[in-house]
């Protein structure tokens, strides 16, 4: 008997069912598997504080911010967790678009995370002359890097560490389709963090073992002085040294097939 099996990964869409039929059986119906519709979606505080000044256009980009951070909060999870019974309690985020230098930050730990967005930066964006789906990318984008850090599992924030946490923190990004992989380029080290190592640990997972990402995220956590060396023996049995000369070969093939 044929057997099919969905994951749904859609939010709404739980317990429908699934006919699947081969040429002389009967119809065998196997309810789907949504394994995130037991998902915990976080409580939104959304605040606009530059609504007089720089900030007047947020809504014009993001007309629904409490939609928009809940539906990046279940994308994330799903980049970084197997099933929602692993994801941290974040039970409220504290989202605030006001003046300031800078693009974004996360503040807090779980249950209550604060995230910031920069009016100034947005304001930056439309003088530019940015397309607003460029504009709508960046901050959606901007806001998937944060809300990582608030969903991942984390270490110290030294030596090998921090290029951990930030390349997560892009990877997640890039697979969410909010780094364009022409940035990607020969070239750096693991230890450079944010797109740099992103792209690897996406190139890991991609063409490696899928759950990479998730495995990462959960041995980040169980390491305080968390290093590249022992953690990529531990997590794929090969040196961190031969994986990124792998990669870096790879990369350079695609760039002499362009
Ligand atoms: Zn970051």
């Amino acid at each position: 008997m044929k057997r099919c099996i969905f994951y749904l990964l859609m939010v709404g869409q739980p317990g429908m069912l699934c006919q699947c039929k081969s040429s002389n059986e009967q119809p065998e119906i196997i309810e789907e598997i949504d394994v995130w519709s037991t998902f915990s979606y976080p409580q939104v505080d959304f605040t606009n504080e530059d609504l007089e000044g720089k900030g007047a256009e947020y809504a014009t980009y993001i007309p629904n911010p409490e939609q928009m951070i809940k539906e990046t909060a279940l994308r994330v999870c799903q980049q970084l967790y197997l099933n929602p019974e692993e994801v941290p309690n974040v039970e409220k985020i504290v989202y605030r678009v006001h003046d300031y230098d800078g693009i974004s930050g996360k503040g807090g730990e779980p249950p209550v995370i604060h995230v910031s967005f920069s009016s100034d930066y947005l304001d930056k964006q439309i003088k530019a002359g940015a397309s607003k789906e460029t504009i709508v990318d960046e901050v959606v984008g901007v806001l998937v890097h944060e809300m990582t850090h608030a969903y991942q599992q984390s270490c110290k924030y030294e030596g090998d560490g921090w290029s951990v946490i930030e390349g997560i923190a892009d990877a997640v990004r890039y697979r969410e389709g909010f780094i364009d992989s022409s940035l990607r380029q020969p070239g750096g080290s693991w230890t450079d963090g944010y797109k740099m190592t992103g792209f690897f640990i996406a190139w890991i997972t991609e063409y490696k073992k899928p759950e990479f990402l998730c495995e990462l995220n959960q041995n980040v956590g169980q390491d305080f002085d968390w290093a590249w060396e022992p953690n990529i023996q531990k997590l794929l049995g090969v040196s961190v040294e031969s994986l990124w000369g792998e990669y870096q070969s790879h990369l350079k093939t695609l760039e002499s097939q362009n």
